[in-house]
């Protein structure tokens, strides 16, 4: 078992999420139906899909920095709503941390993601009960740097991961949100699971998946 990173694993960590987002955008597009404007699913499924595309179409990105660049910018500019700056800021953190190399150990995967978090908080604005992607994104990275912390392996820590990342999407369904479209609900947006974590949970569970 080796804790390296390759940027074919990164680009299977991306074509992975695009897959999962495609397999479950009824079941997003259904959340956001109960808390926002239906439109989560096809949101993020517009933006997956055209980050696939310009993989196909194009040269391979020579960097990791060049990867996330370019998945992060097709985010921003085809997804429209508070989705596509948010996960388009994380992806574009997670290069900028990743820099010019081609290849990651665990500590610096868990670093990218944690200025990935990062970047989506100074976007967004999002604490910790406020029932968004925050979080799910937030204990998850928590979960990866604590693991590391105690010496397990890249599999180990992203299984707990992606544990911690279904445990803080499971915990938004009794908040109430305060921030993005949810919030205009008040009290009605109690008891619904927050579409943007049920997608960071798909992304935790993608990396998990393929950089083992
Ligand atoms: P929109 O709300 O513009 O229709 P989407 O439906 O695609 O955009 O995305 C909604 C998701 O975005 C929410 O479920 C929530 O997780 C996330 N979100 C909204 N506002 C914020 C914010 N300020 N910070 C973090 N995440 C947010
Ligand atoms: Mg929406």
């Amino acid at each position: 078992m080796s804790d390296a990173v390759t940027l074919t694993g990164l680009q299977a960590w991306v074509r992975g999420f695009a897959a999962l987002i495609g397999e479950n955008k009824e079941q997003l597009t259904q959340l956001d139906a109960a808390i926002g404007d239906a439109d989560h699913g096809t949101n993020m499924d517009r933006g997956m899909t055209a980050v696939v595309a310009a993989l196909d179409g194009g040269a391979s990105p020579p960097s990791a920095a060049a990867l996330f660049k370019q998945v992060g910018m097709t985010l921003v500019s085809t997804v429209g709503g508070a989705s596509g700056p948010l996960f388009g800021t994380l992806f574009l953190r997670i290069g900028t941390a990743a820099g010019e190399v081609t290849e990651l150990d665990g500590k610096g995967f868990a670093i990218g993601l944690r200025a990935g978090l990062d970047g989506v908080v100074a976007r967004g604005k999002a604490e910790a009960g406020d029932k968004t992607m925050y979080d799910a994104l937030a204990p998850a990275v928590d979960a990866l740097d604590e693991a590391l912390a105690s010496s397990a392996g890249l599999d180990t820590a992203l299984a707990a991961a992606v544990l911690a990342a279904e445990r803080g999407r499971d915990a938004t369904i009794p908040m109430l949100a305060r921030k993005g479209r949810a919030s205009y609900l008040g009290e009605r947006s109690v008891g619904h699971q927050d579409p943007g974590a049920t997608s960071i949970a798909l992304l935790v569970r993608a990396a998990a998946d393929a950089l083992r």
